[in-house]
């Protein structure tokens, strides 16, 4: 059993169009009940729920606050390569791009850290193309016990891996995984993604269960936003993270909304999502789900991410490089996109206290897991 036989229950034309068909009378319906389901969140994503973009986010404001407390979780990305072995038509590390690879070594990496470190992180995220034979499980553990003890929370986004491979990595210190499917749709899943071991679809989207099975602390789900329709990209995540949450329950999850930004060798965007459009999103996932992590990366500009501290995110990344070596060893390499947030993780620190939110570092300890 996996996501797949789930997945494979829904059609996606289907959902389109009931996603699109709800009236203003039935996310009234919807917004009187206490508890939200998946069925709801359709309603929630809709069209039709705009005008009450307001009462959504007085709830999920209220929700999060409940349950997270009046506190920002800041973490920071490391690229290690950008090598990739794939064509992936949305991204500036693609195969086909004729870009400077590079991977950073062992010195590079510790450079790297010392001056994320001094910045005052203790969550990192640490990111690579996907390239089996240099940046391959045996690279991704080095980097990991290379770094393990300067960091308390170590997170990766690189290339789907094998049940095995994830514990070979949790046991070395891997806390969270984050996978995105980028589009739940097939077909065009495969234009995007048209050459190299990420066109195999079905093994993405069974990932997550190989994660879960291995026994990862957190589990990141998300699309890629511009693709395809996004209110039925993220009605499959919803979808994803409540199959997950039910086969898996000691993980924890989160949540990211990555929208297409410009890159190298740029692809438009096939379906624009407002700033609008993604306020709901993200106040409709909380009203789906309070414990889920809520995800904003620097992808989105200043004065959407000051907006959005109160209406649900729980974490937030500052002062990002999407270069190998963008912080010391070579800031000015090919980025995998531009990022749209560039002030500094003081400023970013002083606009979540200025919401009267505590900016917290770490919410996690090795020692705290029993299993180890
Ligand atoms: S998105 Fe990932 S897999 Fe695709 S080209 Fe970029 S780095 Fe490679």
């Amino acid at each position: 059993m996996s996501f797949k036989n789930t997945f494979d229950k829904y059609d996606w034309d289907t959902l389109e169009k009931e996603i699109y068909s709800f009236t203003s009378i039935d996310v009234k319906a919807v917004l009187r009940k206490e508890k939200i389901d998946i069925s709801d969140f359709k309603a929630l994503i809709s069209p039709a729920a705009k005008p009450f973009l307001e009462k959504m986010a007085q709830r999920s404001h209220a929700l999060t606050k409940k349950r997270f407390g009046n506190t920002i979780q800041m973490y920071i990305p490391m690229y290690l390569s950008n090598e990739c072995q794939n064509i992936c038509t949305y991204c500036g590390f693609s195969m086909t791009n004729k870009i400077k690879r590079k991977t950073l070594s062992d010195t590079e990496i510790l450079k790297e850290v010392a001056h994320i470190k001094k910045l005052g992180y203790d969550h990192i995220l640490l990111v690579t193309g996907e390239a089996n034979r240099t940046v391959g499980v045996s690279y991704l553990k080095n980097a990991i016990e290379l770094i393990r003890s300067q960091f308390s929370n170590i997170t990766i986004e690189v290339q789907p891996l094998h049940q095995n491979e994830y514990e070979e990595l949790i046991e070395a210190g891997l806390y969270s995984v984050l996978v995105y499917q980028e589009t739940y749709h097939k077909e065009t899943y495969k234009i995007h993604h048209p050459k190299g071991k990420k066109s195999n679809f079905d093994y993405r989207l069974n990932t997550p269960d190989r994660l879960g099975r291995a026994g990862i602390h957190k589990i990141g789900v998300g699309a890629l936003f511009g693709l395809e329709d996004w209110r039925v990209d993220s009605f499959y995540t919803a979808l994803h993270l409540k199959y997950l949450q039910k086969t898996y329950w000691k993980t924890k999850y989160s949540i990211s909304f990555p929208r297409l930004r410009p890159h190298q060798g740029e692809v438009e965007p096939k379906v624009e999502m407002t700033d609008s459009d993604l306020v709901q999103l993200i106040c409709a996932y909380r009203l789906l789900d309070e414990d889920v992590e809520l995800s904003m990366s620097t992808r989105e500009n200043e004065v959407f991410r000051n907006n959005i501290i109160k209406l649900g995110i729980t974490s937030i990344s500052a002062e990002s490089k999407t270069n190998p070596g963008g912080y010391a060893v070579e800031p000015q390499s090919l980025e995998q996109f531009e990022i749209s947030d560039e002030r500094s993780t003081k400023d970013i620190k002083e606009m979540i206290q200025n919401q009267g939110y505590e900016v917290v570092w770490k919410d996690w300890d090795r020692s705290y897991d029993l299993a180890k």
